[in-house]
């Protein structure tokens, strides 16, 4: 057999032993082909050890039995092939002349892992002998070197492993005796057992065997070996492995390895021990190893938290060499592995030994420094860095976030109170309150407050502002409160249903609690836990690795990226996060402030064009100055604004809350024309109640059937523009209409808006460059793009009406009436079957809305080739909804201020894996 060659195509037994490497090179000398072949021949822990070996770290030596001897065993109908085993023993003599012991050695033993690796991780999934090699004999001669305790209690476990693995045996049969020595010990754990009880645990362990096997308890090592990799072989095709691999989508024929590797003692005396580390901090990213060891000990007593593990500095002193070895060791493995390793090691007298290294965990805060300096040390290229953190981790850092030990000190005091949906990220804590006027009250005053509704509607929206989150019992993630809360970035909890709100007397209950106004609690939106009580929280701190990071980003991404934005702090707030515009621009959402409502319902209420108008004109300047603030913010950068969309019944008060506010006033003198007030609103109300609002009227036809509406918007964008461009600013206004469906609604409200916007410049004296363009947001419009393109000089995808219209499903109610159950899973003759993978109002629906999104693209170019193309629904922060956008070739995505970082990584990844693709 050669040695000294990559190859091993020819060979069923693969050594690792550092005295007889078999490899010309290091791992990190390895291809990509040539490690994905490893993988395949010898396992994913086969590959690992045989790779770390050939770097030169100190691995315990050990051989693998290939994934091709699975195969054989399994169509030779279960037969070991001949000469296996000579094979593994020829291999089996250098791993014991690497360690110096040898297997069944009684004054000696070198002591055996048997452990199964399949080129696909399978925790826990196949089987596994520990300690293989003891028997009596060896059992004493163990005992002379780590005590008679410890050997005697690694042959108990043994037999019980072996039993149970090899010879078939149930589990319990052994536990149930490991049991009665206990009782009869009086004593709680197996380590207050005395030597002598243990000796007779294994006296009635190998009694239970021979009564139900008919066989003495191997004695014979070499017999106890060959047992043992027969049954990790047997155990690929056990039902759990089964059930695994059916679940995953794994091959059931490419087989398991298995590893026979030496054991080494972390308890054999004080120049022994054991420990965990990380080649660089996982909550800092801060480049230091980082982890905890205990001496003479085994892994067993640092994961049992008995003893407590010292941090891994303090090895510098307790045992220089081997701390030295270990940051030699711990830099070489992830300089091979091109990552932060998380690795497990084991002194045994003063030598190190690596007993497996794994990608490590780790915080966003820590994935983004570890990925810029892994970048600029050379180890990994920039796009490779942009890959190395997840998107949505990023909301992490932008958001302020409950203290860790803090939060676990809530949790473990049991002050969590409920869960719901993380509908908007953010830690937030305040007084309860239940109503949006009080929240609004407090808030001006300066009190941190709570907002908890049954629900939110437009109406709250003056309780929303001032509030530090929002928690609503119903809804869900894209609920009025989601949406809106999402927008400011204010943390949000949606859908609570466990919170049985009382809103007459002002209290919920949750699990026989009670939680009255005034009680505090502390918020997590991005988990949508609950908590009693105040738990501070950490404050957004952003990085020099954070900027470093997203300026990669956006050297490689392809897709602009614009923010959804209603006021000028949130514009600005965008620009700083990133933004390269605005895409989304909900002016309705400037009706909605307290001293505006009433002009608002004014002009609803109004039965003439002339009584419309004279409510508009005092709106119009309120408007005015708010996108002269959000064309300041964007000084330079292209603002898209929409024209009032949601039904008008939106912009009034609740009828039962008006009847209410009516009945206290009648008894009260001097009320006469507030009541009438009052009754015309309500009238108004009835008169503008529509079955299904949300297909009613709304958007584009608002504006055709009350043309003075869509007047004074853009009269205000335009003298607006002129004020700015007048400073010296640039202003790029593009003007969009929603919700249009036929092609004339479209044309006949640009015919409208042309001639106010000629009239204003005119006035104003300035020209000013502007688009006009419309939302794609109902099916129809995406159908027939080809004819609205030719009225439109750009598209914008109002993906979450898209969605609600494509699907059918209200967006409003959807989630609270069956959605949940759908991604849950629903009752299919007593099975739960999800009807859903994924929530299409959060995740693009490719397959569906996507289609219509393609048709869109392809009819809108060919009409007008340069169209420009962006999304502004929820999808637009959604990472694998932006990757889509790039594939059919939109020119930018629009999210939420806070979301869009999130957005800038996100087109950089789909950037770098179109590429990719590109090049295979
Ligand atoms: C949309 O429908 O995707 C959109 C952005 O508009 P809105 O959510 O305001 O209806
Ligand atoms: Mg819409």
């Amino acid at each position: 057999m050669t040695k000294n060659s990559t190859s091993v195509a020819h060979k069923r037994v693969f050594l690792f032993a550092a005295a007889f490497n078999h490899f010309s090179g290091g791992a990190s000398t390895l291809s990509a082909e040539a490690r994905a072949s490893m993988r395949d021949a010898l396992g994913g822990k086969g590959a690992g050890l045989a790779e770390m070996t050939a770097s030169g770290i100190s691995v315990p030596p050990g051989l693998t039995i290939m994934t091709s001897v699975c195969r054989e065993y399994y169509d030779s109908g279960k037969t070991l092939p001949p000469h296996l085993f000579d094979e593994v023993l020829a291999e089996l003599a250098d791993v014991e002349t690497a360690v110096g012991r040898r297997l069944g050695d009684v004054a000696d033993p070198l002591l055996l892992s048997v452990r199964s690796g399949a080129k696909f991780s399978m925790p826990g999934m196949m089987d596994t002998i520990l300690n293989l090699g003891l028997n009596d004999a060896t059992v004493e001669g163990l005992a002379a070197k780590l005590g008679e305790r410890f050997a005697l209690d690694s042959y108990r476990r043994f037999i019980q492993m072996f039993g149970n693995v090899v010879l078939e045996l149930g589990k319990d049969e052994f536990e149930e005796l490991l049991h009665e020595a206990k009782q009869s010990a009086g004593v709680e754990t197996d380590a207050e057992l005395a030597p002598d009880q243990l000796r007779a645990l294994i006296a009635s362990y190998k009694h239970l065997v021979r009564q139900r096997v008919g066989i003495d308890f191997p004695q014979d090592t070499h017999e106890q070996l060959r047992g043992a990799v027969e049954a990790v072989f047997r155990s690929w095709n056990n039902d759990r492995a089964i059930y695994y691999r059916n679940l995953n989508g794994i091959d059931h024929a490419i087989g398991t390895a298995v590893t026979v590797q030496a054991m080494v003692f972390g308890n054999l005396n004080e120049r022994s021990g054991t420990g965990v580390c990380f080649t660089r901090n996982p909550s800092t990213g801060e480049p230091v190893l980082y982890g905890e060891y205990l001496l003479n000990a085994q892994g067993e007593d640092v994961v049992a938290g008995i003893r407590t593990p010292k941090p891994i500095a303090r090895l510098a002193e307790e045992m220089p060499d081997s701390h030295a070895e270990l940051l030699r060791t711990t830099a070489a493995l992830e300089a091979a592995y091109f990552d932060v390793q998380d690795v497990e090691f084991t002194i045994e007298s003063g030598r190190l030994y690596i007993l497996q290294t794994r990608t490590g965990k780790r915080t966003a805060e820590a994935a983004v420094r570890i990925a810029v300096d892994l970048a600029n040390e050379g180890v990994i290229s920039r796009q490779t860095a942009l890959t190395r953190v997840e998107p949505s981790q990023l909301n992490q850092l932008l958001l302020p976030s409950f203290a860790g030990e803090e939060l676990a000190a809530a949790k473990m005091v049991g002050r969590h109170i409920s869960t719901g949906l993380a509908a908007s990220p953010g830690a937030a804590v305040g007084r309860i309150v239940f109503d949006p006027d009080e929240a609004a009250a407090l808030g001006a005053a300066g009190e941190k407050v709570i907002l908890v509704r049954i629900e939110t509607c437009p109406d709250d929206i003056h309780g929303i502002v001032p509030a530090q989150g929002v928690v609503t019992a119903r809804g869900g993630m894209t609920s009025h409160a989601a949406v809106v809360a999402r927008g400011m970035g204010k943390p949000c909890v949606s859908g609570c249903e466990a919170l049985k709100i009382d809103l007459a007397g002002q209290s919920f209950t949750v699990g026989g609690r009670v939680f009255r106004k005034d009680d505090v609690i502390s918020i997590n939106g991005s988990s949508g836990e609950i908590y009693a009580g105040a738990i501070p929280s950490t404050n957004i701190k952003l990085s020099q690795h954070f900027h470093t990071l997203l300026s990669w980003a956006d050297d490689v991404r392809e897709l602009g990226i614009r923010t959804n934005a209603d006021t000028p702090d949130d514009a600005e707030l965008a620009r700083k996060f990133g933004a390269e515009g605005v895409g989304l621009c909900r002016t309705e959402h400037m009706f909605m402030s307290q001293e505006r409502l009433p002009v608002v319902q004014k002009m609803i209420l109004a039965t003439n064009e002339g009584d419309r108008r004279a409510a508009l004109a005092e709106l119009l300047p309120l408007q005015r100055d708010d996108f002269a603030g959000i064309f300041r913010a964007m000084d330079g950068l292209p603002v898209t604004i929409r024209l009032l969309d949601p039904p008008l019944h939106e912009f009034l008060p609740k009828a039962d809350k008006l009847k209410e506010e009516i009945a206290e006033l009648r008894p009260l003198p001097g009320t006469a024309e507030a009541i009438a007030q009052k009754e015309a609103l309500l009238l108004k109300i009835a008169e503008l109640h529509e079955s299904n609002p949300m297909m009613g009227l709304r958007g584009c036809r608002l504006g055709l059937l009350y043309p003075e509406i869509n007047e004074m918007q853009v009269q205000a964008i335009f003298e607006a523009a002129i004020i700015v461009s007048s400073e010296g600013l640039t202003v790029l206004p593009e003007i969009m209409i929603p919700l249009v469906g036929v092609v004339e609604e479209l044309q006949f409200a640009r015919e409208v808006l042309e001639r106010v916007a000629a009239e204003t410049m005119r006035k104003g004296g300035v020209a000013v460059d502007y688009k006009f363009g419309t939302m794609i947001e109902v099916p129809r419009a995406a159908l027939t793009a080809d004819e609205i393109a030719a009225h439109a000089e750009f598209f914008s995808f109002g993906t979450n009406d898209l969605t609600q219209m494509t699907y059918g499903y209200s967006r409003d109610d959807a989630e609270g009436r069956f959605l949940q159950q759908y991604l849950d899973g629903v009752n299919v003759n007593g099975a739960k079957r999800k009807v859903l993978a994924r929530n299409p109002f959060e995740v693009l629906d490719q397959g569906g809305v996507g289609k219509l999104m393609k048709i869109a693209v392809e009819g809108g170019r060919s009409t007008r080739p340069d169209l420009k193309i962006g999304i502004c629904g929820e999808h637009g922060g959604e990472p694998s909804s932006i990757a889509f956008a790039g594939k059919v070739g939109l020119n930018y995505v629009s999210c939420s201020p806070y979301r869009v970082p999130v957005a800038r990584l996100a087109a950089a990844q789909a950037s770098i894996s179109s590429t990719q693709e590109r090049d295979k």
